[in-house]
């Protein structure tokens, strides 16, 4: 039907536009012929106007020459001479301007030959009465005068004639060529003017069809509304996406990280179940820290048990591809995702999923968007895990030794208060436990200071096994280290405190190389009991007890003897 009304609007334009042409061909030729009209009818006015000239000059020729013979005024001589001097040109002329025609050429031959004979008589009759008298002569000439100049004049009328027939001919023709000249002019306006109209309908016609053509292609509409449901879809993905990262953000522990996922993960795919494993510290399993959806998921993967992990990009399983061996070894029942978690360059876990309940209504948009955005859900968990690990380690370092791995001086500061603050609320002393290794400058001469730092490190190993998960460890000094012991009584204190020692003291210090000298420690403790004693004076009750540990020959305990000191108000 379009291409038909095409065809149509097409065929009108082409005869338009032929018309137009034509027309215009048709007014060039009329104008042409209208010119060449005009140019001939100017042709013979022209023609006529150059007889009667020399009709004119003939007569004015012969009058000079009758006044000079009845007066002998040389006024007339004169005349004679100048308009008889004249006539040749005026027959040249007259001769030129009908060239174009034989029968007026030979006429003009005639009427130079009786002119020029008249000529001749006048000018002799003027030299014969100058020279005799002249009645004789005169008759004489004006007979034959006047034949010639009946002949002059004939001739004339004769050639007037003519171009008066050929006048009236060719005002004729002018007329025709006029008349066709503006019908055909009118004709072109006419065409140009329906060329014009076509146009603007041809025009107005397609910018209608333009404007419904939206709404006649079905296939487009169908197209549209694909593209709106898919954008719709995505929108609500990258929404929910946010919010997790929003919450992820915020998160300070794993834990809490992995229970946001599974609360999340399971509402944002619906039909799937999931796991999210961590790579455990010693990198040679993951430990899952969160499932979802009923999933079974092993709790423990190892690394080559996961195509995932192996490729070290999200796998897939469905009808061909291999399946993971954390899968329990089958192959799920429907299709299962493995995204491994990578951050900063390194894969830190992997997030599992298997299809339980069959796709969506829409399966093909589904799936697209299942692979899609659990890729982005991986990515911002993978940042969330890694940041937070980051943190941790930032913050491991800012307040652990790095030799020994006991806490540092600076956080004794953070925490002493707090745990005094806790042990009064509790209503239970807190023991300070100042402790330092027994002449260790000789026992670095000795063995070397490699060797020392072994023993440092064995002593605090030896330490933090032997207090309990409540108690602190921190290294103070080089070689000296504090402890805070509390929720126990003052004997338990005393026996624990004890037992440290003691066991410090028996410990087997070897190394890859040698057997090494076992060491001792000297102790001094404050234990605070009321709030009128804080951190600062606890220390150096302690730091004082020690020096009493020392002096007293080492390897013992010495409790600061009253720890009611007051701090200074
Ligand atoms: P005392 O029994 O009176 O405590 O004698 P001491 O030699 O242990 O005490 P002193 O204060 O004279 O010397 C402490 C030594 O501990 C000096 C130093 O070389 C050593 N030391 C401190 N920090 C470290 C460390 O990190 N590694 C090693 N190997 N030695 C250290
Ligand atoms: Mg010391
Ligand atoms: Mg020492």
């Amino acid at each position: 039907m379009a291409v038909r009304k095409w065809v149509s609007s097409l065929g009108l334009l082409v005869a338009g536009l032929v018309g137009v042409l034509v027309n215009s061909i048709v007014v060039y030729q009329n104008l042409q012929s209208l010119t060449q009209a005009t140019s001939w009818v100017h042709h013979t006015l022209a023609s006529e106007r150059l007889m009667a000239d020399l009709l004119k000059t003939l007569l004015r020729a012969e009058s000079g020459q009758r006044g000079y013979l009845i007066t002998s005024s040389q006024r007339y001589l004169a005349e004679f001479y100048e308009a008889g001097g004249s006539i040749p040109q005026k027959l040249d002329a007259l001769q030129r301007e009908v060239d174009d025609n034989p029968l007026q050429i030979a006429r003009v031959v005639e009427l130079r030959q009786a002119v020029t004979e008249r000529l001749n008589e006048m000018s002799a009759t003027i030299l014969a009465g100058v020279v005799f008298s002249g009645e004789a002569s005169t008759s004489v000439d004006q007979g034959r005068s006047i034949i010639n100049m009946d002949v002059s004049r004939s001739i004339l009328r004769d050639m007037s004639a003519e171009e008066a027939r050929l006048l009236a001919e060719r005002q004729a023709i002018y007329d025709s060529q006029w008349r066709s000249s503006v019908l055909s002019m009118l004709a072109f306006a006419l065409t140009c003017s329906m060329l014009v109209l076509a146009l603007f309908f041809l025009m107005r016609r397609e910018n209608r069809h333009r404007i419904k053509s939206p709404t006649l292609h079905a296939s487009q509409v169908v197209e549209i509304e694909k593209t709106v449901r898919a954008l719709q879809i995505e929108r609500n993905y990258v929404g929910r996406i946010g919010e997790i990262n929003s919450f992820l953000q915020s998160c300070k522990s794993l834990q809490e990280i992995g229970s946001l996922a599974s609360t999340f993960l399971e509402r944002l795919f619906p039909n799937y179940s999931g796991a999210l494993y961590l790579y455990a510290a010693s990198r040679n399993q993951l430990v899952r820290h969160a499932q979802w959806g009923g999933s079974d998921s092993p709790e423990v993967v190892l690394p080559e048990h996961c195509w995932g992990l192996r490729r070290g990009q999200v796998h897939r399983f469905s009808a061909g591809a291999p399946v993971c061996a954390h899968h329990h070894g089958e192959a799920p029942e429907h299709d299962s995702l493995c995204l491994p978690l990578i951050a900063y360059g390194e894969t830190i876990g992997l997030l599992s999923f298997v299809a339980q309940k069959g796709a969506a209504e829409d399966e093909e948009a589904f799936d697209a968007s299942m692979s899609q955005f659990s890729e982005m859900a991986a990515r911002q968990l993978s940042l969330a895990v890694a940041n937070l690990q980051l943190r941790d380690s930032l913050k491991e370092q800012a307040i652990r030794d790095p030799l020994t791995g006991a806490f540092n001086r600076r956080y004794l500061e953070i925490v002493g208060e707090k745990e005094i603050a806790q042990s009064l609320r509790l209503n239970q002393p807190l023991a300070v436990v100042m402790l330092d290794v027994d002449h260790f400058k000789k026992f670095n001469d000795v063995h070397g200071h490699a060797a020392g730092d072994f023993v440092l490190v064995t002593v605090c190993d030896y330490i933090r096994r032997h207090i309990r998960e409540s108690d602190w460890m921190f290294r103070y000094g080089g070689e000296e280290f504090v402890l805070l012991i509390g929720e126990a009584g003052l004997h338990e204190i005393e026996a624990r405190v004890d037992a440290l020692r003691a066991g410090v003291a028996e410990l087997t210090i070897a190394n890859a190389n040698a057997v090494l000298p076992s060491v001792t420690v000297s102790i001094g403790v404050a234990v605070i009991e009321s709030n009128r004693m804080n951190l600062q004076a606890a220390l150096r009750h302690a730091d004082r007890a020690l020096y009493a540990s020392k002096a007293a020959g080492r390897n013992r305990v010495t409790f600061a003897e009253s720890v009611a000191e007051e701090v200074s108000a």
